[in-house]
């Protein structure tokens, strides 16, 4: 088989880079193992232009947000589901502290930030002693939905490997690699936390961590929100909600932890009025990095090597638009930015 790339890993960034590879006419084979619990298998999905204790934006939401709605818009259409919903997320402020900072960001930040007409309308689903503020527009991606669908779609198009690579089986040529029964221009690795395992990318500065949610049944909860408070709790697939989430530096595995149970029974408890039942409780490892952007583009020294990754906790709404400019730079040399080209690791890449 010979195809121009070979793609390791359909995460969202695998998915993304293999759908806007072949828009463009290149050919491509993905190669993925199953995991329930990849980090793109489990995350909540939601694309938040608002982030941390002073209510900045994230980096580049300006651009990034529109072009990913823009993106998972197209992907509706072409696969014919619905994966793209738009939310508003109310934030329950923690402290009185929370609410000021709130209260200070809303006049310099009136796009997104705004307080609810009724601020009382919640008061029998959830306690919220330090008032509320809103958080618009939000997006809200169903990932699980979308990469099932996309992984039905590389099935149909016989460009599915179902299986796990094996480093030592590939072998680079001048003017390609191979492997196995593959070859291909280049190979691209879309595989999230296991590309700081390879030899040709373990000195990029990953900074992995692993965060936690419960799956929960609350029927009576409306389900057009996002609410914050501390913890998310996210409508999710399949009736349920999500709730999370944890970001731990320092683990020993990647399993679900009782003390997160806990601490987030605990959370929901002293937060949320209504019935609710657990159902799952999930854990993934975020492929983040210590600068908090992305790794995109060939490696400096092995010129059919390539990279796709470090989405972190932003993998829904980075995803779309590197991808895009992944694909364009593959194809006629348009430069990445450099901020997530990953030529600016070229010293601490050289063999
Ligand atoms: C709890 C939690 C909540 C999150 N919530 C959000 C959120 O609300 N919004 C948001 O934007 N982001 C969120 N994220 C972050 C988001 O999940 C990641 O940014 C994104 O999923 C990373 O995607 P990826 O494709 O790079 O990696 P992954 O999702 O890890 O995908 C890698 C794929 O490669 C495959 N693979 C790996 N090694 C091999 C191999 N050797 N052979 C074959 N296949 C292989 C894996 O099986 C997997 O399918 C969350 C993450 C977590 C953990």
């Amino acid at each position: 088989m010979e195809v121009d790339y070979l793609i390791v890993g359909q995460g969202i960034a695998g998915t993304m880079l293999s759908y806007y590879l072949l828009q463009q006419g290149s050919t491509v084979i993905v190669i993925d193992q199953y995991n329930p619990f990849s980090a793109s298998q489990i995350a909540s999905g939601v694309i938040n232009p608002i982030t941390g204790r002073r209510f900045v934006r994230t980096w580049m939401i300006e651009t990034l947000m529109p072009f990913a709605a823009f993106t998972y818009k197209c992907l509706e259409k072409e696969l014919n589901i619905s994966i793209l919903q738009q939310a508003q997320l109310l934030d329950f402020h923690t402290t009185p502290q929370m609410h000021l900072a709130f209260s200070n960001r809303l006049p310099n930040e009136t796009e997104y930030l705004s307080i609810p007409d009724d601020t009382n309308q919640w008061n029998s689903y959830f306690n919220y002693p330090f008032g509320v503020g809103e958080i618009h527009p939000v997006w809200l991606v169903n990932l699980q939905r979308l990469l099932q669908t996309w992984r039905n779609k590389l099935r149909e198009l016989q460009v599915l490997i179902e299986a796990n690579f094996h480093a030592h089986n590939l072998q680079l040529f001048s003017n390609g690699i191979q492997y196995e029964q593959v070859s291909a221009k280049a190979i691209i690795f879309c595989n999230g936390t296991q590309a700081a395992d390879l030899p040709y990318f373990q000195k990029l500065p990953f900074a992995s961590n692993k965060g936690e949610a419960l799956l929960l049944n609350i029927p009576e909860l409306p389900r057009q929100n996002i609410y914050k408070k501390g913890i998310s709790l996210v409508p999710w697939q399949d009736d349920l909600w999500w709730a999370g989430s944890s970001y731990e530096w320092s683990y020993e595995n990647t399993l679900p932890t009782e003390v997160f149970r806990q601490k987030t029974l605990q959370q929901l408890q002293q937060w949320l009025q209504l019935p609710f039942k657990i159902k799952a409780h999930v854990a993934a490892e975020r492929p983040a990095t210590l600068e908090r952007r992305p790794f995109a583009g060939m490696h400096p020294y092995y010129p059919h090597i390539g990279i796709f990754n470090g989405l972190g906790t932003k993998g829904c709404s980075l995803a779309p638009f590197f991808a895009k400019a992944f694909s364009e730079h593959l194809k006629n040399g348009q430069p990445l930015l450099p901020e997530v080209s990953i030529h600016r690791f070229h010293k601490i890449l050289r063999p």
